[in-house]
């Protein structure tokens, strides 16, 4: 049963309380508002480990019982996220060695952070047994004294996981700085991984190209240098931080069986480039009951379609699993003290909160009710002020709380059903890393085809490697495909036998699964299914300038280095720049439906009963650069093969259909202009009704139905059979 079932409503709350905010004596006052003015059903207590256990054995857990204590008579839900993030003094005194070290060398001793006001960040490395130890003790005797409290409806045992000290708030550090941990004991702890992963130094040896003797020999790697090390490197790290969060969650689920354990992802990839934190949301979300997300549209300069994207990743990654908004955006985000992001507006919270609807969300959390007092995030978040003054995107967020909880019943069993699956893997990530220290292009890559994805009215469904039984959609499409493992690419072949459409990028499996370069592209057997190998490769963009001895910025002489045009005759005329590397292809039996010059650079073929169409160049990045041949290409393909419920032109309709009753949930993306559009209805609805604006009836006329949306806004239409 889902704890929605049990709780009879939708999940709609705000994140609460995080010492030292709000101000002690204010919680009675505080807590009644959220309940009796926003009309809020949830709050959220962020309880840090080096609050409350101050000395060994000696636990403080006096402001938050006092806190549980008001949520149970007000009747208000409370669910803790608890963080062992921050680490009590003491411990870091018995065991300095258990700090992180970063690649530079540096041990990091505890102290406050940005969301971390009270100190004890970024913890201590939990590689070392001491320190698992003392966070189990504690997180028994935590659970132990909230678990009889009423309000108490479940735990988010791991905020944002990631390999912690990534993200610290170190001003003036590298990326020296931001990689971890090079401690003694994650040393050892990698040793291991990589003795039960090879069995045999000698195998290890010829899959990294080294010569050790043995495996007490290795390091972890610290410069960039080969790519199978790093490789191998960060998938340790997303075996461990898995296990650290399976750990989290047996010690509480053992001690509270009844409750849900979840957790939440600060970063979703492939939205965010965020590849030294080490985040795989896929072996993560299996290790709790549900699984959530951070939602900070402005903080990233999200347009709508990103932040549904983020959605569709969040819901790809928890394969089934319910999702939550876990942290959605109150007031402005801080972008590191001085700066700020733009505040949200009403509009916004509208926005967010359908989309969240829209895209499978069955919880929304704000973070947070009163703007943070102190450090980097001080002035920033809340959706109301410090001095305790409300807003009008405080009262909106009210507003649609009370109309979420009016429709549920409607969209309580809805998922989206995914119309086209994208293939992504954090080894993709990983290896980018290992080329140039960011992994920025694969994010861009993945982006512009998400663009396509929501312009054509489609939900997207995100496969990995160790996920690909999760493709049931009948299109695939493969950005930047720089690594590939043999079984995947086997099951791909698989999948365009059976009828499968295959679109992808060029230098598809370029690398095998350790880094090492393939003599014929698309690797693995794949040259078969698409009817062609590559010709060597031109590294090739607008962009591109000799970065040396080039005083007057010109291009390279020979056009081919520029991104020439492509000119596309098949499924439509159009044409797009090249952009990233311009890949010659060498038809086997491909039909060329693209060329510059004489060079073909677009191909399609017929193999089983399924297609592929290949593309000499990365055609992710085309469409990141908002390149429109790029789109109109992607548009035919896609709407060759399938069809969205509801369409629209400027504006994104989306329809969520139960059986006599659906929302039609209408957004526009445009942050300046207001349109007007008809959007053609399934047969059979008789009547609709404006949900946000006092159930104000709208015509419908032919199953068609005519409305206007302000920029960035969004209309929600009830429509009854
Ligand atoms: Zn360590």
């Amino acid at each position: 049963m889902s704890i929605q079932q049990k709780q009879k409503a939708f999940i709609y709350g705000t994140q609460y309380y995080r010492v030292p905010n709000p101000p002690r004596d204010q919680h009675q006052y505080h807590l009644k508002r959220i309940k009796n003015e926003l009309g809020f059903n949830t709050v959220k207590l962020f309880l840090q480990w080096n609050t409350q256990n101050i000395a060994p054995d000696k636990y403080d857990f006096e402001e938050m019982e006092e806190i549980f204590n008001i949520c149970n008579r007000e009747g208000l839900n409370v669910f803790v996220n608890t963080n062992l993030e921050t680490c009590p003094y003491w411990l870091e005194r018995q065991s300095p060695e258990a700090r992180y070290v970063s690649a530079n060398g540096q041990a990091i001793e505890l102290g406050p952070n940005g969301q971390a006001q009270t100190g004890g960040y970024p913890s201590l490395c939990f590689h070392n047994n001491i320190v698992r130890d003392a966070a189990e003790k504690y997180l028994i005797k935590l659970v132990g004294t909230i678990k009889g409290n009423k309000s108490l409806i479940g735990y988010d045992c791991w905020n944002e996981p990631h390999l912690e000290p990534a993200w610290m708030d170190n001003l003036w550090g590298n990326m020296g700085d931001r990689l971890y941990c090079y401690c003694n004991a994650s040393r050892v702890e990698f040793r291991k991984w990589l003795a039960t992963k090879y069995n045999n130094i000698g195998i290890l040896n010829s899959t990294w190209a080294r010569s050790y003797g043995g495996w007490e020999d290795i390091n972890p790697p610290n410069r960039h240098g080969n790519y199978a090390d790093w490789l191998d490197w960060i998938r340790f790290w997303f075996d461990s931080i898995s296990e650290h969060l399976s750990f989290r969650y047996g010690i509480i689920k053992k001690e509270d069986p009844e409750k849900f354990v979840m957790s939440h992802s600060g970063a979703v990839p492939p939205f965010l480039p965020r590849p030294n934190a080490f985040i795989n949301n896929w072996s993560l979300a299996e290790q709790v009951d549900m699984w959530g997300t951070s939602f900070a549209p402005k903080f990233h300069n999200w347009s709508m379609s990103m932040s549904a994207g983020v959605i569709d990743a969040t819901r790809s990654a928890a394969r089934g699993k319910e999702i939550w908004i876990s942290e959605m955006t109150g007031g402005s985000t801080s972008m590191g003290g001085f700066k700020k992001s733009p505040i949200t507006r009403p509009k916004d919270i509208r926005a967010w909160n359908w989309l969240s609807v829209v895209y499978g969300v069955k919880a929304i959390i704000y973070w947070c009710y009163l703007e943070e007092s102190t450090g980097l995030e001080a002035g920033s978040f809340g959706l109301i002020r410090y001095n305790g003054k409300n807003t009008e995107r405080a009262q909106e967020a009210a507003r649609q709380a009370n109309l979420i909880n009016k429709y549920f019943y409607i969209f309580k069993d809805y998922t989206p059903t995914a119309d086209v699956a994208i293939l992504y893997d954090p080894d993709n990530t990983s290896l980018l890393f290992a080329m140039e220290n960011k992994d920025d292009r694969y994010s861009q890559s993945h982006s512009g085809y998400y663009e396509a994805v929501w312009e054509n009215d489609l939900y997207a469904k995100y496969i990995t490697y160790s996920s690909l039984e999760d493709l049931r959609e009948k299109i695939l499409i493969v950005p930047m495909c720089l690594t590939l493992p043999q079984d995947a690419a086997d099951h791909i072949k698989n999948f365009v036998e059976k009828g499968g459409i295959l679109v992808t990028d060029a230098r598809m499996g370029l690398f095998d699964e350790s880094g090492f370069l393939q003599s014929d592209i698309p690797s693995h057997g794949l040259a078969d299914i698409a009817g062609l190998k590559e010709d060597e490769a031109f590294y090739s963009d607008p962009g591109n300038r000799p970065e040396l001895n080039n005083p007057g910025n010109l291009p390279w002489p020979d056009e081919i280095y520029s991104g020439p045009e492509i000119s596309i005759t098949s499924p439509i005329q159009t044409n797009f720049r090249v952009h990233g590397y311009l890949t010659p292809l060498l038809l086997e039996g491909a039909e060329c439906i693209g060329k510059w010059k004489n060079i073909c650079l677009a191909a399609h073929n017929d193999y089983g009963k399924g297609e592929v169409y290949y593309f000499g160049t990365y055609l992710g990045l085309a469409l990141s650069q908002r390149e429109k041949g790029a789109f109109s290409l992607v548009s035919a393909i896609l709407n060759k093969y399938v069809n969205p419920a509801v369409r629209g032109n400027m504006l994104r309709p989306r329809l969520i259909e139960g059986d006599n009753e659906s929302l039609l949930v209408v957004f526009n993306v445009d942050k300046l202009k207001e349109f007007s559009e008809t959007i053609i209805l399934p047969g059979g609805y008789k009547s609709a009704y404006d949900v946000i604006n006092n159930r104000k009836e709208i015509v419908i006329e032919e199953n068609k139905v005519k409305l206007s949306v302000e920029p960035e806004g969004v209309r929600v239409l009830h429509l009854v059979k």
